[in-house]
Formats: C-alpha cells, structure tokens, sequence
C-alpha cells in the first residue's frame, strides 16, 4: 500500500474550499484579480494544473515551469494552499503526433483521434513513460514548498475511456490471464468453454471482447472488466510511485465521477490518501434527486472504511454537457454543498474557479461568471458559503456512524450488466431503489463491500447480489447466526466469481439461511406490476421481477395475488441462529418498502434521526465530544423538523435550535450537540 507513513499527523486546515484554478487560460493580470476574489470568497485551496501539460512541457524533454512558480508563489503568498495536479489527464498533441501508438481503440477496432481529453491507452509504453517523466520533473520541483498540500493524481480516470481494444491491450489481456490461471486448461474451464466450442489451444488464441457475431463469452467478458480496472489502476499507482520516489510527503488522492461503474473503488481506495469524488446531479431532477447523491457520497466515503472524504468538483450552477442545462436555483448549491459534508466529506470544491471563455466547457459555469464577480447571483452564493465553511472547522475528521450496511460490490455490478440474462439489467437503477427507501427516512447507510468486515452493523440488506462466494455466504451465515438482520432481494446468490451459477436452487448457498428455495424467476415488462399482499393486509405493486419460491422454514409475510402467481410466496423471513433473514422475491412499491424496513429498523431500535417532511435530508457526524446533525431541505418549499429532543446550537448563525422549526426553500441547518 502506497499510504504516506506520516498520515496520522496529517490534518486538513478546515474544510477545503476553492476549485480547479486554470491559470493559463488567463493573462497574468486576471491572476492579481484571482488571488484578491479568491480571499473575498473564503477560498483556501485550489486544484492547480489539471491540464496543464501542454503548456508545462511544450516539446517532448523541454519543461517550462517559470509560469508555475508565479503562480504557485502568488497563490502561497495570498495563504491558499494547492492541490496539485500531475498534469497527466490530456496528453498534449506533439505527444500523440510522435505516438499515434498511443491512442485508444474502440470496440469496432477503430482508433481514436486526438482533439479532446483523456486519448490514451492505459497500456501504452510511450504515456506511462511520458506521464512517469512529467510526474516526477513536477514532484521534484514542487514537493518541498511549502504551499503544496496534496497530490491531485490524474483526473476522472475512464471517464471516457474505460476500455481498449488496441493490439496492446490484447497482449497485456493475454498475460494477464496468463498470470491469473496459469494454464491454458484452468482459463477454459473458467470461461466454460466447452460451451459453442470455444475452447482456447494456445494463449495466443484470445482475443479482447471485440465485436461479435453475438453475446461474448460471459467469463471472457468479466475478466475483461478486471482487466481495465487493473490496468487503469497501474496508471494510478504508477504515478504515486513516481511522486514518492521524487520525495514527495504529502497525501494523495484521484478524483473519481458520480456514476462511474468501471472502476472499483474499494481497491483503489487501498491506494489512496483520501477518496475523492466529482458531483454533478441533474437541478431539473429538483428534490427527486438527493438520495442517489447520497448513495455516491456514501460508497465513496465506505470504499475507505468511512474515513471523510473530498468533494473535489460540482458545478455552481450550470454545466454544459447535458442535453439540456438547466441552473441550480438560489440556494440549491449550498444545499448540495452541505449534502456532501453530512455524508462525510472534508472538502467543497468546483470546477472551476474562473469560468472558462473558450474550449469545449466554456458554458460550464464557474466560482465566478464570465460576467463577472460583481452582482453576480454565483459569486454571492459561493461567498456566503465560504465565509460559512470557516465555520465548520470542528467538523472536519467526524465520522459518519450506521448500523445498517448495503451490499455492493462493482464486480457484482460488472457481472449483473454482461448481457445473456433473464432480462437486461442496468445494475445502479436495480439497486438504488433498496437504499433510497432506507435514506429517504433518514437512517444512515454504509455501502458495504461483501469482503468488508460486517460487525458494527445490525441489518444488512443486499439487492441483486448475483455474485456471490462460498466465503461471502459464510460471512452471512455468520452475521445472522450471531443476531443479525439480513434482507436477500431477487436475482442474488446465483453465480460464483467465474460467473457460473450455482446449482441446486437459487441461492443456493444460503438455503438454509433463508429457509426458501428459488425454482424459476419472471422478469416482468417496463410497465408490468404483480400484486402483493402483506400478512396485515397491505397491498403493494412488484415491480421488475418476480421470483417463483419454495418456502421451506419460513414464514411467509406476503403473497402475489392472481396470475400465474397466485398466491405463491412474495416476502419471507426465517430464523437462523440468533438472527432473521428476510427474501424479497421482487421489487415492492417505494412506499411499502418504506414501510418494510421502518418495522424492520424500529425492531432494531434503529430510528429516523428526526422527523421532517419529504425532501428533508437528516445526517450526523461525530467527532472528540460532539456530535454534529446536519438537517438539509432539498425542496423549494417550506417544511417542518421536529427534533428528538436534541439540544444544539447551530454552527451557522450560533444559536440554540427550537425543538420544531420551518426550514426554509433549501435551507440548511447544522446543529451542534454534546456527544
Ligand atoms: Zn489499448
């Protein structure tokens, strides 16, 4: 593991704000005007030299660092500390002129040109040692000075780019396979090859997952995912190797996008000093929104072991690559700035400081408009919210605290999306239902990994746990025999890491856990719902699936009514050990499933953390003697919170907090309390 040794002593100096700052897109007198509105916002740190290659080595060998010494100087000299870039995420043209090598290749084995962003292949020799050359020319010019607080490593690894078919990687895949199964003979019998006559003679039979006549070989198509992850992953390690070995102390980090399912961030956590993570939700989607943000926030801060994390971009309006670009009204910025420091981050920053008025984000808005700092709507919102950061110093190094764990894992993800299923699946909107009941009462949840150590946590519910091994099933077995709430939904416990099913009835490795067996299964059409009746009489609509079950030991909570399935059991729970486990055949309707895990949490003594409307999001941090209650009104309308009976002054405008109050449109509450 790549973490600095001195990390403990480490502290941030409060929670960071500022952006990426992109000084040569600008003269160096709108850099004296920077640094004076940097100060006026309350900004304390900046992002420096994302893409900054082509201007810091211009020619291949030749390295012009003087305009980066003035600004790191001015910048140092005006008390805003830097993240500072490697510079490596767009290489510049003379380097894809010298290496056209170097550029990606399609799925249709097309070559990719250059002229945008992130145009090399993770594989290629020529941008490793480019990249390596210019990483380390920069840690050794500026690993000492003093204005340096952390390494900003690359930029949204595959964002773009998250897969290669060019001849290398076909090499690097045959090795790589080569070292994960030795023989010819165990690669085969992984992929099941015996099935369409696909069996391999020689390594040099394999090919990458290009365009077939059909489906690809499932194993063939995992270990690929795998694969990229594992190449991209080098970039990154690489790249903390060379800032190391140049001497460099300080943390690192690279910033990872909402939504990006390609890369597993539970392993590259492992090599990080902090996770980081780009956010940019959709305004149009108003209030309908946050509980997905929070499910981003709350994988990234479990991928390490709940340790805060940064937010390092989100827009401070608008941004430019959607359809349609709608703004962020008055005070949702704010809103969705405190959103990420409830769930754990240390940090708020943007892309980008100042707004760019040329290249592709041009309409991307920034800290301060192309208008103009002075009355402008941006910068008085990105003012008010700097000066109210300084606030918060106390918060940062808390801890987010649950009882209750989801799990999640990218292979899962990787595996549940290879096509040939029952059904297509698109894992994120299969899953997100599941936590989003839990978040939208406001109970905190941890994103668990099934390797992840599971005490601590009370319920565990795992959605669409397709893959699953005899050592992740142990683990369960485990937590349930000791008094441990599980909630198993549809389509989990099928297969096994080489992506082949396990046999005997699904899951098959926790019938005895679950006390049921699964016979056969409906994917059901976009608009087809299965009713279902609960033991109280309550009715809800199955939507998605629909699971043909056997109970065994259990009790059975709900049935379908009519159809095919009449009848037949919905929802179970059995009694393991000291423990219950629940099976959720299908996906009952938001508000039943509000209500499922409400009885299954309050049965816990797991509650709410306050009561508040729809819309309203509650979150706690804990730290040295306090706690800290973040209470965040996502909605353009009043509502009403009524605390339980927590006493606190609000760290904001420093007074004590009434047990009932109005939030107002987007208003934000952080209430200080004795722990
Ligand atoms: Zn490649």
């Amino acid at each position: 593991m790549a973490e600095i040794t001195n990390q403990a002593a480490f502290q941030l100096p409060g929670v960071l704000y500022g952006g990426d700052y992109n000084p040569e897109q600008w003269t160096e007198d709108v850099w004296q005007e920077d640094v004076r509105l940097m100060q006026a916002a309350g900004v304390n740190c900046v992002s420096l030299g994302i893409f900054s290659w082509a201007k810091i080595e211009p020619q291949q060998g030749q390295y012009n660092f003087a305009w980066l010494d003035r600004v790191i100087d001015l910048l140092h000299t005006h008390g805003i500390r830097i993240l500072l870039a490697t510079a490596t995420a767009s290489p510049p043209p003379w380097f894809s002129h010298l290496h056209p090598e170097s550029l990606p290749v399609d799925k249709h084995g097309l070559r990719y040109k250059p002229g945008s962003r992130q145009h090399y292949c993770p594989n290629n020799a020529a941008y490793r040692h480019a990249a390596s050359a210019l990483v380390t020319k920069i840690a050794l010019r500026y690993g000492a000075h003093p204005a340096i607080l952390m390494w900003h490593v690359n930029n949204e690894y595959a964002c773009h780019i998250y897969e290669c078919y060019c001849d290398t990687c076909r090499d690097h895949f045959r090795a790589w396979l080569q070292e994960r199964y030795a023989t010819i003979d165990a690669l085969n019998e992984s992929w099941g090859t015996a099935f369409w006559s696909q069996q391999y003679d020689q390594w040099e039979e394999i090919q990458l997952p290009h365009r077939t006549t059909t489906f690809v070989n499932p194993g063939q198509m995992l270990d690929y995912r795998r694969f990229m992850n594992a190449s991209i992953l080098s970039l990154f390690r690489g790249e903390i190797e060379a800032i190391r070995a140049a001497g460099a102390q300080q943390p690192m980090f690279t910033n990872m996008v909402f939504g990006l399912k390609w890369l597993d961030q539970y392993e590259w956590a492992c090599y990080a000093d902090y996770t980081a993570i780009d956010m940019y939700p959709d305004p149009s989607l108003g209030d309908q929104a946050w509980s997905s943000i929070a499910f981003a926030y709350d994988a990234i801060r479990s991928a390490k072991g709940n340790k805060p994390f940064l937010l390092l971009e989100q827009a401070t309006t608008q941004v430019n690559w959607r359809a349609i670009n709608q703004l962020k009204p008055p005070g949702m910025m704010r809103a969705l700035s405190y959103q990420a420091i409830a769930h754990g981050a240390d940090s708020v920053m943007f892309f980008q400081w100042r707004q760019s008025k040329a290249g592709a984000e041009k309409f991307h808005s920034g800290m301060i408009p192309l208008g103009g700092a002075a009355d402008s709507r941006i910068f008085a919102e990105v003012s008010q919210l700097g000066a109210e950061l300084k606030r918060l110093t106390d918060v940062v190094g808390s801890r987010v605290q649950t009882q209750v764990g989801l799990l999640f894992s990218y292979e899962n993800v990787w595996a549940l999306e290879i096509d040939s299923k029952p059904a297509q699946i698109d894992a994120m909107s299969a899953i997100l239902p599941w936590h989003a009941a839990l978040a939208q009462q406001n109970i905190p949840v941890d994103i668990v990994h099934p390797n992840s150590d599971f005490a601590g946590y009370r319920v565990l519910v795992a959605p669409l746990l397709y893959q699953m091994t005899e050592s992740h099933a142990e683990k369960l077995r485990q937590f349930v025999r000791e008094g441990g709430t599980l909630i198993v939904t549809y389509f989990s416990g099928i297969t096994d890491a080489r992506d082949h099913i396990w046999t005997g009835g699904y899951p098959a490795l926790l019938h005895d856990v679950l006390g049921i067996k699964v016979e056969e299964w409906q994917p059901l059409l976009p608009d087809e719902v299965v009713e279902i009746i609960d033991q109280t009489g309550q009715r809800t609509q199955g939507q998605h699936w629909v699971d043909l079950l056997h109970p065994v030991t259990v009790e059975v909570l709900a049935h379908y009514n009519g159809g095919f399935f009449d009848q037949r059991a919905a929802i179970t729970r059995n009694r393991f050990g000291s423990g219950q486990a629940y099976y959720v055949g299908t996906r009952p309707g938001a508000a039943y499933l509000h209500d499922f895990f409400c009885r299954i949490c309050t049965e816990q003594s797991i509650h709410s953390l306050i009561d508040a409307g729809v819309g309203v999001e509650v979150s706690m941090r804990s730290g040295g003697a306090n706690q800290y209650l973040f209470v965040i009104n996502h909605t353009g309308t009043s509502q009403s919170v009524t605390l339980h009976g927590q006493k606190g002054i609000d760290l904001i405008c420093e007074a004590t907090i009434a047990d009932q109050f109005s939030l107002e449109p987007y208003g934000v509450r952080i209430i200080r309390l004795p722990l």
